[in-house]
């Protein structure tokens, strides 16, 4: 197998030389195991965390491990009866294009349902992120307002359909005039700020223009100006669904983010309910999930759109591009055949 790992570890934002490809002999297949050949890996932010040494959620990947990630893959042999030769899983097979594998955590998926790559992305983590933000944490309710950042991205194009189906007036904060224009013509948006063409006070105008109601709701995937330029709007008894912070992972703006105590004050004073979720938490609701969204998926009631990087050795630059914006769409690498 072919295998990226992480070579070392950023200071600061990632750079190429912090991975490195390999060349690995796999074992040899035990009874219980089997061999899949990797179709599709998919890169989300969270990675950035792994590759740092430090406490979260979720241990770091060790230096010259390969580097964690999901994929979607075919089952080339198998000695495990719950996945057959042939079988599409979609598992944390890693940045590789074999792997032998358990079972563990992996699930099989239906060609038949929609394009397997779908389920590292709309039909996936980023999916039922999206759902369980909105719905659990975000607490949404029909006619609210609801703010939602990296709007069109992996998770974000899928809170904002959501919300529109609905019925929520929706509004996007996205990167750029062309995500802006892809948010209201193809996602439902009502409106999209450009955050690249705002600073703090003036994309705070803007939102407070978009949302003459205020906001009900804020899909937090980003911190940052975004944050700063939401918070005040927020209504009494709003929500925010903290989901990410990504213009803070590589340490980058920390400095110039607004005090804590003018933060907690807004909390206060708005009686507002944050709450930090991670996906991972809920994948039991996949099931339910799958049930609601995957029929709106196939019917076209929600669209997606994926950002194709070609080979595992491009996965480095891919992921390097997502992390400053550069992705439009799920970011997806394809590493082997479909
Ligand atoms: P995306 O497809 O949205 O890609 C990342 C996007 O983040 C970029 O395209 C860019 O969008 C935006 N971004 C990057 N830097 C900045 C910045 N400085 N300021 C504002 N926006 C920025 O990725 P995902 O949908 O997979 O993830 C989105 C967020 O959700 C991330 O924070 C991720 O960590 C989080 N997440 C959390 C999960 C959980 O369990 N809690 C699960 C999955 C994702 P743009 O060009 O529009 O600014």
């Amino acid at each position: 197998a072919t295998r990226m790992v992480l070579a070392s570890r950023p200071q600061g934002k990632p750079v190429p030389d912090n991975f490195r490809k390999e060349e690995v002999t796999l074992p040899a297949l035990t009874d219980g195991t089997f061999l899949v050949r990797v179709i599709w890996l998919s890169l989300d932010p969270y990675m950035r965390g792994r590759m740092d040494d430090a406490k979260s959620y979720a241990k770091p990947v060790a230096i010259g491990d390969t580097m964690e990630g999901g994929a979607v893959g075919e089952v080339m042999n198998s000695r495990n009866a719950d996945y057959p030769k042939g079988a599409i899983v979609a598992g944390a097979f890693g940045w590789t294009t074999h792997a032998v594998s358990d079972g563990t955590s992996v699930r099989i998926v239906d060609p038949a349902v929609a394009p397997i790559s779908t389920a590292q992305g709309v039909l996936g983590m980023p999916g039922i992120t999206a759902w369980v933000g909105l719905n659990d944490i975000g607490r949404a309710q029909d006619g609210e307002t609801i703010v939602v950042s990296a709007a069109t991205g992996a998770v974000g194009a899928i809170v904002g359909q959501l919300a529109r189906a609905r019925n929520m007036r929706v509004i996007g904060v996205a990167g750029g005039a062309d995500k802006c224009a892809h948010a209201v013509q193809d996602l439902g948006y009502h409106a999209c700020l450009d955050h690249h063409a705002h600073d703090a006070k003036s994309l705070s105008q803007a939102i407070a223009d978009a949302a003459p109601d205020g906001v009900d709701v804020y899909f937090e995937s980003v911190g940052g100006k975004t944050l700063e330029a939401v918070l005040p709007h927020m209504n009494t008894h709003g929500r925010i669904a903290l989901c990410g912070m990504i213009a803070w992972y590589s340490g980058h703006g920390i400095g110039d983010a607004q005090p804590l105590p003018t933060v907690w004050r807004h909390i206060l004073t708005r009686r507002l309910l944050v709450e930090g979720f991670i996906s991972f938490d809920h994948f039991h609701k996949f099931d339910a999930f799958l049930a609601e969204v995957g029929p709106m998926v196939r019917d076209g009631r929600i669209t997606y759109r994926e950002d194709i990087a070609e080979g595992l050795e491009n996965a480095p630059d891919a992921f390097l591009r997502m992390l400053s914006g550069g992705n439009f769409g799920k970011q997806l690498v394809r590493v082997g055949a479909d």
